[in-house]
């Protein structure tokens, strides 16, 4: 592309960075920016800013939260004996929305790809285990994605928990998530942590 000026194409290139968004798209969105008022691209831009800088992730079960501790955990009307663990705060988002679970979560940050080069200790892996040995723990809810990455995650966790003598869940798998725990519609989801299963009965088949 022939750029008029070189600010515009600074700001097409940053946009066109972002996932999904082509140089195209990214000329449309600058354009439409270039004719909003002032206040309210100051406010676009503060947000973004704000968004990186300030942003914290809970101490306890790392999910995104303005305070140290976020909202769910610090809550007197969640079940902090139950742990749903999950790999992002999409994931928290998609069941939250269920209405149907009033434990608490555990947010991985990722799953094990070792294609990818990720392994367990770049996921918030020990901070689980720490939770379950030190806290008392009821049962400990895995809702992964059904792809190979949340499998190999998922035995993995049950490996390093098995020993602690709790229940291990596993939300019921195969059915219609499309792979991603964030896609599932909210009553396929809200019904999968309802009637979740011993995830021992899912590795013996
Ligand atoms: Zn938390």
């Amino acid at each position: 592309m022939n750029f008029s000026s070189k600010l515009l194409e600074d700001a097409v290139n940053e946009f066109s960075k972002l996932p999904g968004v082509g140089q195209k798209t990214a000329l449309r969105l600058v354009l439409h920016l270039l004719n909003k008022e002032q206040e309210e691209v100051d406010t676009f831009g503060n947000s973004i800013i704000r968004l990186r800088k300030d942003i914290k992730h809970c101490s306890i079960c790392h999910n995104i939260s303005d305070l140290p501790i976020c909202g769910i955990c610090s809550s007197n009307k969640r079940e902090k004996e139950i742990i749903c663990v999950v790999e992002d705060t999409r994931d928290v988002m998609a069941v939250e929305n269920t209405s149907q679970y009033f434990g608490v979560y555990h947010v991985l940050g990722g799953l094990i790809s070792p294609m990818d080069g990720i392994g367990p200790s770049d996921l918030f892996i020990d901070s689980l285990v720490q939770r379950v040995a030190t806290t008392p723990v009821k049962e400990v809810i895995l809702a992964l994605s059904a792809t190979m990455e949340g499998d190999t995650t998922l035995f993995y966790l049950y490996k390093r928990l098995k020993d602690f003598q709790i229940p291990i869940t596993t939300i019921a798998r195969g059915i219609a998530f499309g792979g991603e725990l964030e896609y599932a519609d909210e009553i396929t989801l809200g019904r999968s942590i309802v009637t979740r299963v011993p995830y021992v009965n899912s590795i013996t088949k």
